[in-house]
């Protein structure tokens, strides 16, 4: 049985991080639709889950492969946003960001210290908020 399984696998491309992603991704869907009873997010997960076979079956290697790449220059440029607004919600802890009406330059305040008169360092505008 696993031998068959190997000559079956034989030339064919197999197994990538852009398949880990969708079947996750298909899953959740999948379970969505169920949960939520939407037919779309559940029809979406099967049609994604189909295509995740076709490619770990498909004999296209370079394509597929080509895929793969595309896929992950999209996949590390989201998942670096979401470090970065991580990173950036660390550092403003205890902080309030305001805009300010005159110049929507973000003013960075300390929380918690009630009503204040807020200096906005790019035009001189002051304004009043809750922190
Ligand atoms: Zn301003």
């Amino acid at each position: 049985m696993r031998e068959r399984m190997q000559r079956f696998m034989m030339g064919r491309y197999g197994n990538d991080k852009m398949n880990q992603v969708l079947s996750v991704v298909s899953m959740v869907l999948v379970l969505a639709g169920i949960f939520l009873r939407v037919n779309i997010l559940y029809t979406l997960g099967l049609v994604l889950l189909v295509y995740v076979y076709f490619r770990t079956f498909s004999k296209n290697i370079p394509k597929r492969y080509a895929e793969n790449q595309a896929f992950l220059q999209q996949y590390y440029r989201l998942t670096g946003w979401f470090v970065g607004k991580k990173r950036s919600l660390e550092r403003n802890k205890g902080y309030r960001i305001y805009k300010c009406p005159g110049c929507s330059q973000k003013v960075r305040v300390p929380k918690g210290k009630g009503k204040i008169s807020i200096h906005c360092p790019k035009c001189g505008n002051d304004f009043i908020k809750r922190s």
